[in-house]
């Protein structure tokens, strides 16, 4: 055989087994992450959900959400707890129930859509705040209930400025409008805000100075000692700023439930009705990350914080307490260590928000409306619905 065909030979035959091996390894790509195509078909979305009349309307409304916590993480929580202990926070609420939080995008959903879905009772699109998917405004239950006389607070261990507190306050087709988020919450009707700041200056978001001035023109803002305003007549609105990760697990200070206690604290100075939204971040950001002890912190922060918010309402009476979550994040799995049989291990199945249902518990007057739910957006609707109109 000549050199030059000995040559193309060769080569021909390197370049037909390097085609096999792509085939081969592709083919087990897409065997292993696609095992089946499971074809979404949404629904037609029915915009008014038909409630009958609503006898029972709460004084209070204490909503938390848990940013990321599927049934996966509630199974954790619950199956870590101690058994000697006395009932789990879950086991207090009378209604466990559960909802499907896809967006007008599909199966999944992000906390923009979700929570604009659970203030405002409209579904809408990835990344919107306070719109529906074609962007018209939409009234949110903060906004109804400020009009009717309730004073309204939001406590998180996010920024300020993040998706799910700016569905409570804010109309913008993008999460990520720092400054007209930050500018709208000062010309709201909301008399408490305690969360973070993040990102200063990068993007969208302003420099520290601004973002304070931009606050300043409707709250207070708290020191460090978080001594509250002497006028309560109206409450003079508060805000107390934290950096980023300040406000994280039980050992921040302050923490989730040291804030939630300090907000309820000053919402009792009046008598009159309020509705305040808790959220915690933890899950969602640990989730991402596959971060199983940040998880692990976080649901312990949630879990004392509800037991504060339960025993609160026990005490003040007429007031609703609502838990649910936004979206799962992390397709988590509460699995077993079966070296280390019966301690159990988490497993995660991806670094994005699933299409999973999540956990909705209710407890007080008004609760058993959301036995039915069973799409995000009913939520806000029925929220709206038990704010007692003057
Ligand atoms: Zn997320």
């Amino acid at each position: 055989m000549k050199p030059w065909k000995k040559t193309a030979l060769i080569t021909t035959l390197i370049l037909a087994l390097l085609l096999i091996g792509v085939f081969y390894i592709l083919n087990w790509k897409i065997a292993k992450t696609s095992p089946a195509d499971i074809q979404f078909s949404p629904q037609a979305e029915s915009q008014a959900l038909q409630l009958d009349s609503i006898p029972t309307q709460p004084k209070n409304i204490i909503f938390f959400i848990a940013d990321g916590m599927g049934f996966s993480h509630l199974s954790l929580a619950m199956m870590s707890q101690n058994e000697t202990a006395a009932e789990s926070v879950w086991q207090q609420f009378d209604i466990r129930a559960w909802h499907d939080t896809r967006s007008t995008y599909g199966p999944i959903t992000d906390s923009g859509a979700s929570a604009t879905a659970m203030a405002t009772g409209t579904p809408t699109f990835f990344d919107v705040i306070g719109m529906d998917a074609e962007g018209n405004s939409k009234t949110n239950v903060f906004e109804l209930a400020s009009s009717n006389g309730y004073n309204t607070a939001i406590v998180t261990d996010s920024y300020v400025w993040d998706a799910t507190p700016a569905a409570f306050l804010a109309h913008t087709k993008s999460r990520d409008n720092a400054k007209d988020i930050l500018e709208q919450t000062a010309t709201s009707e909301v008399d408490i805000l305690f969360g973070e700041l993040e990102d200063i200056g990068e993007g969208e978001v302003p420099e520290l100075q601004e973002t304070m001035d931009i606050l300043k023109q409707r709250f207070q803002i708290l020191d460090k000692s978080l001594a509250l305003p002497a006028q309560t007549e109206p409450l003079q609105p508060i805000a107390a700023i934290y950096e980023e990760d300040e406000i994280q697990d039980l050992g921040s200070t302050p923490n989730l439930p040291e804030l939630t206690t300090l907000a309820l604290t000053y919402l009792t100075k009046k008598d009159t009705p309020f509705a305040l939204m808790v959220e915690c971040e933890e899950i969602d950001s640990g989730s991402h990350s596959n971060d199983s002890k940040r998880v692990l912190k976080g649901l312990k922060v949630i879990e004392e914080t509800l037991a504060l918010i339960l025993d609160f309402a026990e005490k003040q009476g007429n007031t609703l307490v609502l838990f649910t979550a936004d979206h799962e994040t992390g397709g988590m799995a509460a699995g077993v260590d079966f070296d280390e049989y019966p301690n159990m291990k988490i497993i995660w199945a991806s670094q994005d928000h699933t299409a999973t249902v999540v956990p909705l518990l209710a407890k007080g007057p008004g609760a058993e409306y959301f036995v039915d739910v069973d799409r995000n957006w009913q939520i806000g609707q029925i929220l709206k619905s038990l704010i007692k109109t003057e």
